[in-house]
């Protein structure tokens, strides 16, 4: 069984022993980089993504942009709904705050984002 590493074109037998490319030149920005700035990647035949950790992080945190846009818009489409219906609502905050529920929606994102660091190995 080989794998045809997305690197090189080389088959690569994993079973042989490690197939690493060190430096290795990454796909996207095309800068020379130690094999460490590329994530891991089990499934490749070197065991690293062939984008370095900079440009897969850029990727990731266009995909959560699009996600959060995403989430904006249909909370804002259910308070308008809620608001054309005569209804109004209101949260109340670990602290005794009343806040609507798109406040409270935006101080527990910003809260799980401080909260949360992207962790490679
Ligand atoms: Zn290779
Ligand atoms: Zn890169």
């Amino acid at each position: 069984m080989t794998t045809r590493c997305g690197y090189c074109g080389e088959n690569v037998d994993k079973r042989q022993g490690t197939h690493v490319h060190d430096p290795k030149i990454c796909s996207a920005c095309k800068r020379e980089l130690p094999t460490a700035e590329f994530p891991r990647w089990p499934s490749s035949a070197d065991g690293r993504r062939h984008q370095c950790r900079t440009c897969v992080r850029g990727e990731l945190d266009a995909q959560k942009v699009k996600r959060a846009e995403n989430r904006e818009r249909s909370r804002q489409w259910r308070n308008e709904w809620f608001r054309k219906n005569g209804y109004t609502w209101v949260v109340r905050t670990p602290d005794g705050r009343y806040v609507t529920p798109l406040e409270a929606e935006h101080e527990l994102d910003q809260k799980e984002q401080n909260a949360q660091g992207y962790n490679w190995e």
